[in-house]
């Protein structure tokens, strides 16, 4: 069986190159006869496999010496609740709900503090970002928080919102690493790695050093104190030790793709293909406003669900797979995360406008 191409939302594409060097390594770890899965992690070579990560994750995103960089478990979820639990001093915090991701994170904080939704984009099933301009901002909110790429609707914040001089808190799993960011204009921002970065498992915190706090909410767990996390330097208990390894391999093959400049490029160049076929296709329709598209998740839509499901089978049959939209949205979505070649974009592009032919009344 080849390959195929993989659009799932998550876990998702990882690069193949990375996959045949882990391949190529999984019996014998460079000479220490044993695989990654089997070596401690209180190893030298562990230590230097984290090391690496770490610094070249620094080095791609520019992350400021003031910043700790953390890698965690408990996915993107556990970060609803870790959040509130080390921010809400004043158990306070403003949130954007731009999607379901959003709404979930505002509902768990809720069960720590007051979480007022300062902005909402539900009115019209999340398929805009609100302006963030001007928002009503609490004058004693601990943060501010937004999804930054919402992996459902396939909508993007293309500028931050104006927190006014509250501490931003952003989730950017879904769009992490897939363009340069400014980490300064962040208190947090974290992720889960299954999306664009590595194996499911693994959730990276990137934090600013005075939010890692001693005085967090009474109760907080020992585990979900970033103190913990960062003054361990991520190995308080056992880390996700495979996966750390992945994401330290994709670094490098970012890095080697010409870092994040150059992936924003290239994404921005797949992401062109697919909405320009859509925006003059009769048959497929993008189901989003325009100013406000993902280049990662590129949902749409025919009109008509029997056809959308059609769509799916065939398109799976000819090696097109997981195009299937969210189980709450439906239609279909196409997630094209850096590891996502072009030619992937290409295939689906060539294998929607074939369909299209052969239903042209949609
Ligand atoms: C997938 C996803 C999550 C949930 O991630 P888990 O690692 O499964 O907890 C949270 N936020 C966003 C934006 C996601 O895409």
């Amino acid at each position: 069986m080849p390959r195929v191409y993989n659009f799932s939302a998550g876990p998702a594409v990882l690069p193949e190159e990375v996959l045949r060097e882990a391949a190529e390594e999984m019996l014998d770890y460079r000479g220490c006869g044993m695989s990654v899965m089997e070596i401690s992690h209180r190893s030298s070579v562990f230590d230097e496999i984290i090391g690496e990560a770490e610094k070249d994750l620094r080095e791609l995103l520019g992350v400021p010496s003031n910043y700790k960089v953390l890698f965690l478990q408990g996915g993107a979820y556990t970060q609803f609740a870790a959040v509130p639990m080390n921010l809400m001093k004043n158990r306070v915090a403003d949130y954007i709900v731009t999607g379901q991701w959003a709404k979930k994170a505002w509902k768990e904080a809720a069960r720590y503090g007051k979480a007022n939704c300062i902005a909402s984009s539900e009115d019209k099933t999340f398929s805009y970002i609100p302006d963030c301009s001007d928002l009503p901002v609490s004058p004693d909110a601990d943060y501010v928080y937004i999804c930054e790429n919402n992996t459902i609707y396939g909508t993007k914040f293309k500028t931050l919102p104006n927190t006014k001089g509250k501490d931003l808190v952003a989730d950017v799993s879904s769009c992490f690493l897939s363009e340069p960011a400014d980490v300064s204009r962040y208190g947090i921002m974290f992720g889960g790695a299954q999306k664009n970065i590595g194996p499911a498992g693994v959730v990276i915190v990137i934090i600013r050093e005075d939010l890692v706090r001693e005085d967090v909410l009474p109760g907080t767990p020992t585990m979900l104190t970033y103190k913990t996390q960062a003054d361990a330097g991520s190995l308080f208990n056992t880390p996700p030790v495979y996966g750390i390894y992945i994401c330290g391999k994709v670094f490098k093959w970012l890095k080697a793709q010409g870092g994040l400049a150059a992936m924003k490029t290239r994404n921005e160049e797949k992401a062109a293909l697919l909405y320009g076929f859509l925006d003059q296709s009769r048959l497929f329709k993008g189901t989003v406003e325009k100013k406000d598209r993902s280049l990662m998740n590129v949902p749409f839509v025919t009109g008509d669900k029997e056809l959308d499901a059609l769509f799916v089978r065939e398109a799976e049959a000819s090696g097109l797979v997981n195009l299937k939209g969210h189980r709450t949205v439906g239609g279909m979505r196409a997630s094209i995360y850096n590891a996502m070649p072009r030619a992937g974009v290409e295939a689906l592009v060539d294998f929607m406008t074939e369909f299209e032919s052969r239903h042209p009344a949609g």
